[in-house]
């Protein structure tokens, strides 16, 4: 049967989290589709249920695990009247007000939920190299946020693999740590920009390993050395690192949305005076609409603005139905 909701929320890192509080102390009873487990970073909680210790989100002097943080926030929703389906939006129809929205759970033709607005928040995935000890030791060695973990990695050897302008900016700035910070890059040219170049090359702590992919990860519970092969003579060698940060691109989770909302040309969704998109009830927050600051608090702060947003929006419409 169909469940007719103020406001339902897509997604549920922290910018969806962030809504979820706000929206259920403004009494609107969101809920929350935060997805469905998997071993990739588009999971209930997003990409912080894949980081260890997260040092500098506000608030926590002594650090917060990732995990821990994601069902703080949940619970602290819920005790507003948030409430959660674990599933994905399979189908979505943002043609007409109320939208329409189909889940992994959905048994019928029917939608699950018909809403007057709804929160985007499904945030983006790191691409990854696709091998199997990457879910192992993500969090442990193995990471796809500099920002975020450089710090851990004072005054050791560890490794970027890319080649974009992403690669050097976080090769760049893990030298403020690292004792040395090998780029790994699958081809002998940079696809970065001439000045990230520049400044790459120059950075007495940076060596290149051209012509290299990584083709294993070693270590049980840490990340110890990986495994490179060289892409012209397919001979492999062993790099001893303590870590390993990938830098190959983002990808926003907006496929169900193709074709109604507008992106850019990288997919992600574009959002105007705060967090309005080009449907008029439908709002967008976090990673899936911000490819620049990617942080847990700018994601958390975007999920406010949305929730603002939402209930001014809801406000207004019920003005004008008086
Ligand atoms: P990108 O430009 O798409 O670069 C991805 C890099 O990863 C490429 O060098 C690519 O190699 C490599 N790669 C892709 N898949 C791989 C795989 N499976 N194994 C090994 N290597 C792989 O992505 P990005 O660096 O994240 O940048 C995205 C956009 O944001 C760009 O437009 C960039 O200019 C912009 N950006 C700008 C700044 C800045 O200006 N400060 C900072 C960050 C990002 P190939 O080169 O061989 O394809």
């Amino acid at each position: 049967m169909t469940q007719h909701k103020e406001v339902v929320i897509v997604g549920s890192g922290p910018a969806g989290l962030t809504a979820a509080i706000y929206t259920a102390r403004a009494n609107l009873s969101p809920v929350v589709i935060e997805g469905e487990p998997s071993s990739t970073s588009d999971q209930p909680g997003g990409q912080l249920m894949l980081t260890t210790e997260i040092e500098n989100f506000p608030g926590f002097i002594d650090g917060i695990m990732g995990p821990e943080l994601m069902s703080n926030f949940r619970s602290q929703a819920e005790r507003f009247g948030a409430s959660y389906h674990t599933a994905k939006v399979t189908k979505i129809d943002l043609s007409n007000r109320p939208f329409q929205i189909w889940t992994s759970d959905s048994n019928s033709a029917d939608p699950d939920y018909s809403a007057e607005a709804v929160i985007i928040s499904t945030g983006a995935r790191s691409l990854m190299l696709d091998l199997e000890e990457e879910v192992r030791l993500i969090g442990h060695g193995l990471s796809t946020c500099a920002t975020c973990d450089g710090f851990f990695f004072r005054d050791l050897d560890i490794a970027v693999v890319g080649g974009g302008d992403s690669a050097m900016e976080e090769a760049i700035f893990l030298t403020k740590f690292a004792k040395s910070v090998t780029i790994i890059h699958r081809r002998k040219e940079l696809r970065a920009s001439k000045i990230m170049q520049d400044r790459a090359f120059a950075n007495p702590k940076i060596h290149f390993q051209w012509n290299s992919v990584v083709t294993k990860l070693h270590g049980d519970t840490q990340l110890e050395g990986i495994t490179l092969s060289d892409t012209t003579t397919n001979q492999e060698s062993r790099l001893d690192i303590k870590g390993l940060f990938v830098a190959i691109g983002h990808v926003p989770n907006t496929d169900v949305f193709l074709g109604q909302l507008d992106m850019d040309q990288n997919g992600y969704i574009v959002t105007r005076d705060g967090t309005h998109t080009n449907v008029d009830g439908v709002f967008a927050c976090g990673d899936v609409q911000d490819h620049t600051y990617r942080q847990a608090i700018t994601a958390a702060g975007s999920g406010c603005m949305a929730a603002i947003d939402v209930e001014r929006w809801l406000e207004a419409k019920h003005h004008q139905a008086v």
